[in-house]
């Protein structure tokens, strides 16, 4: 599977109007702000026992983004969000698990995870 764990590394990743992540395997996807920050997979977002998500897409303004995001060592990056939350590390395999996820479904209309045409 050592193809496959390349194929989750980034080549390239920018943050502007979305989480654009350029992957060593061509593909390029886009992880809308709001989204992004309704997947955190951190310990105040989703419950680690039961795996249950505790954050309410309601309570995250629709103007979220990134002031910042760090890589952590090489295989995640920790974004600080505008709402202040900053404990949320997303790691490569998770975003490319979210797009793939997408993918499978044929990024469904309105769907979050969008791959670049
Ligand atoms: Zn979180």
């Amino acid at each position: 599977m050592a193809g496959d764990l390349k194929k989750r590394k980034p080549r390239d990743i920018v943050y502007e109007q979305d989480l654009k992540v350029e992957w060593r395997d061509g593909i390029v996807s886009h992880f809308p702000f709001v989204a992004l920050r309704d997947s955190c997979p951190c310990a105040s977002c989703v419950d680690e026992l039961t795996g249950r998500k505790v954050l309410d897409k309601s309570s995250i303004p629709t103007d979220i983004y990134i002031k910042k995001a760090d890589y952590v060592g090489n295989y995640a990056i920790r974004i600080d969000w505008s709402d202040g939350h900053d404990t949320g590390i997303y790691s490569f395999r998770f975003l490319r698990d979210l797009f793939d996820m997408a993918a499978a479904k044929g990024f469904p209309t309105g769907g979050p995870f969008a791959r670049e045409s």
